[in-house]
């Protein structure tokens, strides 16, 4: 492609079944790569060894592939592209980990799980909530409140340590301009030091996300709104290591009848219509919750039912092929 050209990715983490709000923000992705001749680039986070559901990776793949929303890129398995898996390129996250320590965006913390549940139960008493950052780091244990030789020592003897993003000492605004939001600005006083490096050798969402859409040249970030409050740690991780950000897009969250809160996995079959786009069978308690291609729909009346759900082309249509759906599908409608 051009240089400019449009890269978008859909990045869920293999947590269990994808519902429809999943494959909707997947496909408001495709209809823009396709709108754009850009690419879309699927890319399975899977980082938390401990969400990790069976199943749930293949059921995606095969959600997108039904939904007829096929991605352009990545690692060839048997004669198509597979998705890239994060947990296959967990070498390259900790060298932007140590990069950011060298340049002072970023330090080494020590603390155990009994000294940050001492440290919560401490504020708590004083009717405070306890955060990791700017008011409390110098109290806790790591590589800003230690001397370098303590330091230096607890890293030599292989103390646990995680690796936590330094939120600028005096207060900043990060303002950033979202496609769907327009102007959204957030104070640093009001976040937290993010760990962005694991004991476990493992990245954190946040570090592994901005990493690699970095790498992947991703131009345009489009997710659910509920990662509307990492955008401004997002926006200072580009910044720190001196990168162009990508322009975010955060869309609406489909939510359940009658006021009762966002759509999620667990709402499986209680909502009277189904929630999953394929029937998904809980690898642990063999629960069956429905799908609609078993129902009995065809794909391209799912994706266009799902793209109705929070964009509208402005006229009466409400019938649309995938074709006129990628042609009338813009930002401005959502
Ligand atoms: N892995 C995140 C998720 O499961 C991705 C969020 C994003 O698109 O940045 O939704």
């Amino acid at each position: 492609g051009s240089q400019n050209s449009v890269r978008v990715r859909f990045a869920p983490s293999p947590t269990g079944p994808l519902h429809m709000g999943g494959v909707r923000t997947a496909l408001f992705n495709y209809l823009f790569a396709r709108q754009k001749k850009g690419a879309f680039v699927l890319r399975i986070e899977d980082t938390d060894q401990t969400r990790y559901v069976k199943g749930a990776e293949n059921y995606i793949i095969e959600s997108l592939r039904w939904c007829g929303l096929e991605f352009d890129e990545g690692p060839v398995q048997g004669g198509a592209f597979g998705p890239y898996r994060q947990s296959e390129r967990k070498e390259q996250y900790r060298e932007f980990a140590d990069l950011l320590v060298e340049k002072g965006h970023a330090y080494y913390a020590f603390d155990t799980a009994e000294d940050l549940d001492k440290a919560r139960k401490e504020a708590e008493s004083q009717g405070q909530t306890f955060s990791y950052g700017t008011g409390s780091r110098l109290s806790m244990s790591n590589s800003l409140s230690l001397s370098d030789e303590e330091v230096k020592q607890k890293l030599e003897a292989g103390e646990p340590s995680v690796i936590r993003f330094k939120m600028p000492d005096e207060v900043v605004d990060v303002e950033d301009e979202d496609m769907i939001r327009g102007k959204v600005s957030f104070k640093t006083s009001d976040l937290d030091d993010k760990v962005l490096f694991k004991a476990d050798g493992m990245p954190t969402y946040h570090l592994a996300n901005v990493v690699d859409d970095h790498l992947m040249e991703i131009t345009h970030v489009i997710r659910g709104e509920e990662w509307l409050p990492s955008m401004p740690l997002h926006v200072l991780l580009y910044k720190a290591f001196g990168w162009d950000k990508p322009v975010f897009a955060h869309l609406p969250l489909i939510l359940k009848p009658q006021g009762k809160g966002k759509l999620s996995k667990r709402d499986g079959d209680k909502l009277g219509f189904p929630v999953f786009p394929l029937k998904w069978t809980d690898p642990e308690s063999g629960e069956v919750a429905a799908g609609y291609r078993e129902d009995g729909y065809f794909p391209d009346a799912f994706i266009n039912m799902l793209a109705l759900l929070g964009w509208n082309p402005g006229t009466e249509q409400e019938l649309f092929s995938k074709e006129e759906l990628i042609d009338a599908f813009s930002f401005d409608r959502v």
